[in-house]
C-alpha cells in the first residue's frame, strides 16, 4: 500500500495551488458580489494544460487521471468553490461522453477546444420534471434529413449562460423510455437556442442557467455514439463526476476548518483564545477527523476509478460522506465564528451558503443511498 502522491501529482498540487492563490483568490470576491462567473479562469488554465489533467494528453489533457482531476477541484475549492463549479463541468460531466464515446471529429471540434480552454461546455440532464428522476427527461430529438429537431427546456446548468455548446440528453424514441434516450452535441450559435440566467442562494460566481431549445436544428453528426444509449453515456458522466464533486466538498470543508482553526486561536473570550474551551475543541477535532476520513476514502476511489474499476457503489459513497461531511464542517464552522460568521463579508457565510448544495448537485444524498443500497443486493 502506498498512501503518497506521485512525485509528478505533488508537483501538480503545488502548480494549482499556487494558481489559485494568484490568479482565483484575487477575483472571488467581484466574481460573489456580481455574481458573475470568470470566464478567462478557463483559458487560462487550459493554456498551462490544467484544465482537464484527467484526460489524455493527446486530446490537451494532463494525463493525471481522476488523481489529477481532484487534485485540481480539492485546490481550487479551497479558494472558492462556486468558481470550482464551471471548471469541474468542463473538466468531467460535460466533455467525458465525447472523450469516452465521441468521433474524431467531436473531438476535434469540441473536446480539445474544451480542454485548452478555448470553449466553454455544459452538461443538460436536469428539467423542470426530470430531477432525480432524469430518465423522466421530455426534451425530443426528431429526426428530420441530416438534422435533429430539438425542443425542450434545461434547468439549473452549470455554465449555462457562458458555454460554447452543450451537452445534452434528449429523446429520439419517447416509446423505449430511457432506451431512447440520445446524448447529442448543441453549439451555442443554434437558432432557437436560448439561455436565461438563474439566481441562487449561493455558488454566486457560477453561472447556471436554464436553457430552451425551439426547433432547433442540430447536425445529426452531432450525436455522440448511438441513438438510445444516451442515458447511459450521461449516468456514465455522472458518476465519474461523483468523485470529483467529493473534492470539491473536501476543499469547501478544508476552507471552513482552517478558518475555523485560526479564529479558536485568535478570538479571546473569559481571558482566553475559544480554542481552550472543549466545546470549542472538541468541536474542531472532530472537523478534523472528519475530513481526514474524507480525503482517504476520496483519494482512494479516484485510485480505484484510475484503475478502471467503474466505482458504481464507492462514488456514491465517496460523495455522500464527503458532501455531508461539508455541510456538518461549514455548520461547525459557523458556530465557532458565531456573529463573525453571520456577516456577509466572512467568508464563513459563503462556505455556509455554498456547502448547502452538495447535498443536491450530481445527485443528492437521498439518490446516492439508493444507488449504494442497490449495489449491496436491496
Ligand atoms: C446550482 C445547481 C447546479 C446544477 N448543475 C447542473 C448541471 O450542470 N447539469 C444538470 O443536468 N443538472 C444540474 N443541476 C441539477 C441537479 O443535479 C438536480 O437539482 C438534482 O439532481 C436533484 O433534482 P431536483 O432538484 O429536481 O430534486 P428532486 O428530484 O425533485 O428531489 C427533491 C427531493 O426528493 C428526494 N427524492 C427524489 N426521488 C427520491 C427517491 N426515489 N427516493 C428518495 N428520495 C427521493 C431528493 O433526494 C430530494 O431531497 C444543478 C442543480 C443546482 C441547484
Amino acid at each position: 500500500m502506498d498512501f503518497d502522491f506521485s512525485e509528478e501529482q505533488k508537483m501538480f498540487k503545488e502548480a494549482i495551488r499556487d494558481f489559485a492563490q494568484k490568479e482565483v483568490a484575487p477575483i472571488v470576491k467581484e466574481a460573489e458580489e456580481k455574481e458573475t462567473a470568470p470566464v478567462d479562469l478557463f483559458s487560462k488554465l487550459g493554456k498551462l494544460g490544467y484544465l482537464c489533467p484527467a484526460y489524455p494528453p493527446q486530446y490537451g489533457g494532463g494525463g493525471l487521471g481522476k488523481i489529477g482531476d481532484c487534485i485540481l477541484v480539492e485546490e481550487l475549492a479551497r479558494v472558492c468553490s462556486g468558481i470550482t463549479s464551471g471548471i469541474m463541468v468542463q473538466s468531467g460531466l460535460s466533455t467525458f461522453p465525447i472523450l469516452a464515446h465521441g468521433t474524431k471529429e467531436q473531438k476535434q471540434e469540441f473536446l480539445i477546444p474544451a480542454t485548452r480552454g478555448e470553449k466553454i461546455a455544459a452538461y443538460g440532464l436536469t428539467e423542470p420534471n426530470a430531477g432525480s428522476d432524469a430518465a423522466a427527461v421530455e426534451t425530443t430529438a426528431k429526426r428530420d434529413g441530416n438534422y435533429y429537431i430539438v425542443n425542450g427546456s434545461k434547468i439549473y446548468i452549470t455554465n449555462g449562460q457562458i458555454c460554447d455548446f452543450v451537452t445534452i440528453a434528449a429523446s429520439t424514441d419517447k416509446s423505449k423510455g430511457s432506451r431512447g434516450i440520445s446524448t447529442i452535441i448543441v453549439d451555442k450559435s443554434t437558432s432557437g437556442f436560448t439561455v436565461n440566467k438563474m439566481k441562487k442562494l449561493g455558488h454566486h460566481s457560477a453561472a447556471t442557467g436554464e436553457l430552451a431549445f425551439d426547433n432547433c436544428h442540430v447536425p445529426v453528426d452531432n450525436l455522440i455514439g448511438e441513438e438510445g444509449k444516451g442515458y447511459r453515456y450521461m449516468l456514465e458522466a455522472l458518476n465519474g463526476a461523483r468523485i470529483s464533486h467529493s473534492a470539491r466538498s473536501l476543499g469547501t470543508a478544508q476552507a471552513a476548518f482552517d478558518a475555523s482553526l485560526n479564529y479558536a486561536k485568535q478570538r479571546i473570550q473569559f481571558g482566553q483564545p475559544i480554542g481552550k474551551f472543549q466545546a470549542i475543541s472538541f468541536k474542531l477535532a472532530r472537523m478534523a477527523a472528519e475530513i481526514e476520513a474524507a480525503r482517504w476514502l476520496l483519494y482512494r476511489v479516484a485510485w480505484l476509478y484510475d484503475q478502471g474499476n467503474e466505482c458504481r457503489k464507492e462514488a456514491p459513497m465517496t460523495k455522500v460522506f464527503s458532501s455531508e461531511m461539508a455541510i456538518r464542517t461549514a455548520e461547525e464552522a459557523m458556530r465557532i465564528h458565531a456573529g463573525a460568521g453571520y456577516l456577509a463579508e466572512s467568508t464563513i457565510d459563503r462556505y455556509f451558503r455554498d456547502a448547502i448544495l452538495f447535498h443536491t448537485t450530481e445527485g443528492t444524498t437521498e439518490i446516492q443511498e439508493l444507488v449504494i443500497a442497490r449495489e449491496l443486493g436491496l
